[in-house]
């Protein structure tokens, strides 16, 4: 068959465009996620235009069909050059003006039912997996609201990392379940989810480092995973590139492993599609009617549903939305930006992170590295703009780790928000009102708990007693001061 290729630097067609198109993905930012146009070196500089034409012969608004987001470096450039520059003379503000929002947005995915039982706020991985674990549990009666595209928010940002290593049983728990979960999800949603486990490996850079892998891997052991803490020379058996200089010991879980988000994502909301869930794309939630203890209606640009229960999972947005229904939440967002090199050959097994400047890179079944770092100086605040400054950083660190990455070029930079809280464990269940739950502060590990934990929570809406964790994890412990916190949050 005759194949007309549209990007040339992955091979799209515009049969896979006109395919987006079919499936649902209407707007640009959709369709470039979908096929993969404007992820290659060039950017879209080739292919932007064709596509925009196509989906305006297809039937798409000019407002479906504004650009998507340009992100540097203009050019592939390598960690070497950017390493050379010196982090601390450039700025933790991108310095690109805010552009005000389009008048004109992308038309919603389908129409409001007047009312419906679950309304659930946000169509991340956690509302959509609890979309999706509401009608297997029979709870069909479902309409999802989610103001952008499917994976604008954090959860089409994230590394995709899902690991058990974790310090507390509940999270290893969760985190095992989740990957359980990895094991077979591809062909439950009958979507590629490129799901590989092929370990985490945590460097210990100082003593303090080592004594506390050492810890966890006495609760590891006692909670059925198989970590080891390796000397450098054994790590270096594991990842051969490492300077073996730089840690004195690392931690070792072959059993964790990276997933690909957007199919994740993509799968949820056409499987709870398929079994009965409405969800709807570009329709924002701008309030709430509330009556003594419950809130009785959502608000939309859309229009007005009535609900019996409404679930609060926009990520770093929960706060904004929990405040208009005026319920206060400590949650605060905190940009983290990630990159993504050329592809390589496979080279690399596992995640590698290191504990000490909180560097993590993976290799996508893509072959390119995809890895981020965390900025203690990163002003808290919900702004998704990416900096050289990072760039230069993680180059710095990754060529210490690996110096054969010093000659690897970034492709392409982005960022999205963890959704902070004090504690740094979620908020989950009722606040403010009986009925208005919280699924929301998941920080930096949001995408590897949600199959775990929307199983447990639709469970728990369906009639099952409740999980600890919706015990634990409500707002009111910050009241009564019953927090413990989680200290092994890594970028
Ligand atoms: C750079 C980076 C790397 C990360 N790496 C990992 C990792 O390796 N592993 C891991 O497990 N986690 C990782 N995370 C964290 C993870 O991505 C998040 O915890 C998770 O995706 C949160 O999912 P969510 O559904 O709660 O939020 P989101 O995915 O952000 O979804 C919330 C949605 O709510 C929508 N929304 C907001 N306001 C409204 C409104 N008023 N009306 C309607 N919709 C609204 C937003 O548009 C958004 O789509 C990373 C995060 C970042 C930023």
């Amino acid at each position: 068959m005759a194949r007309t290729f549209l990007c040339t630097c992955e091979d799209a067609t515009v049969e896979d465009v006109r395919r987006a198109f079919d499936q649902g993905y209407r707007d640009l930012e959709s369709v470039k996620r979908y096929t993969g146009i404007g992820t290659g070196p060039c950017q879209g500089k080739t292919c932007l235009a064709i596509a925009a034409r196509e989906l305006l012969r297809l039937g798409a608004t000019p407002a479906e069909v504004a650009p998507f987001t340009v992100r540097p470096p203009l050019h592939p450039t390598a960690f070497g050059a950017l390493a050379s520059l010196d982090p601390e003379a450039l700025p933790l503000d991108d310095g690109v003006p805010r552009r005000p929002p389009p008048v004109e947005r992308p038309r919603p995915s389908g129409s409001l039912p007047e009312r419906a039982q679950v309304v659930i706020v946000g169509g991340g991985i956690m509302g959509l997996g609890l979309a999706y674990n509401l009608c297997k549990r029979g709870v069909t009666d479902v309409v999802l609201l989610e103001r952008g595209f499917l994976t604008g928010g954090a959860s089409g940002r994230n590394g995709g990392g899902v690991r058990a290593q974790w310090t507390t049983p509940t999270m290893i728990r969760l985190a095992q379940r989740s990957l359980a979960i990895g094991d077979s999800f591809a062909a439950e949603m009958g979507i590629n989810t490129w799901f590989r486990r092929g370990g985490y490996l945590f460097l210990a850079p100082s003593r303090k480092q080592v004594e506390r892998i050492e810890k966890n891997a006495v609760i590891h052991a006692a909670n059925g995973l198989r970590t080891q803490v390796l000397t450098p020379a054994e790590a270096q058996a594991v990842v051969p590139e490492l300077d073996g200089t730089r840690f004195l010991a690392a931690a070792w879980n072959p059993d964790d492993a990276v997933v690909f988000p957007w199919p994740y994502v993509w799968g949820y909301a056409s499987r709870a599609e398929a079994l009965g869930a409405r969800v709807r794309t570009f329709t924002r939630v701008t309030g709430f009617e509330q009556a003594g203890r419950r809130l009785t209606a959502v608000l939309t640009d859309q229009g007005r549903i009535a609900a019996e229960v409404v679930v609060n999972a926009a990520g770093a947005w929960s706060r904004d939305v929990a405040a208009l229904a005026g319920v206060k939440l400590p949650n605060e967002p905190e940009r983290h930006e990630i990159l993504v090199s050329e592809p390589l050959k496979p080279w690399l097994g596992p995640m590698v992170s290191n504990l000490g400047n909180g560097l993590y890179f993976s290799q996508s079944l893509r072959g390119e590295i995809v890895g981020g770092m965390a900025d203690p100086k990163e002003p808290k605040g919900l702004h998704q703009g990416s900096t050289l400054r990072f760039l230069s950083r993680f180059a710095r660190a990754i060529t210490e780790t690996i110096p054969r990455t010093a000659g690897v070029k970034v492709m392409r930079q982005w960022a999205g928000c963890y959704d902070v809280t004090p504690d740094n464990n979620p908020i989950l269940g009722a606040a403010g009102y009986d009925n208005f739950l919280q699924l929301n502060g998941w920080v930096g590990h949001g995408f590897m708990m949600a199959p775990a934990v929307t199983e447990l929570m639709a469970g728990w809406m369906a009639g099952d007693p409740p999980d600890e964790i919706f015990e634990r994890f409500t707002l009111s412990r910050f009241e009564r001061g019953e927090t413990a916190g989680e200290d092994f949050i890594i970028g």
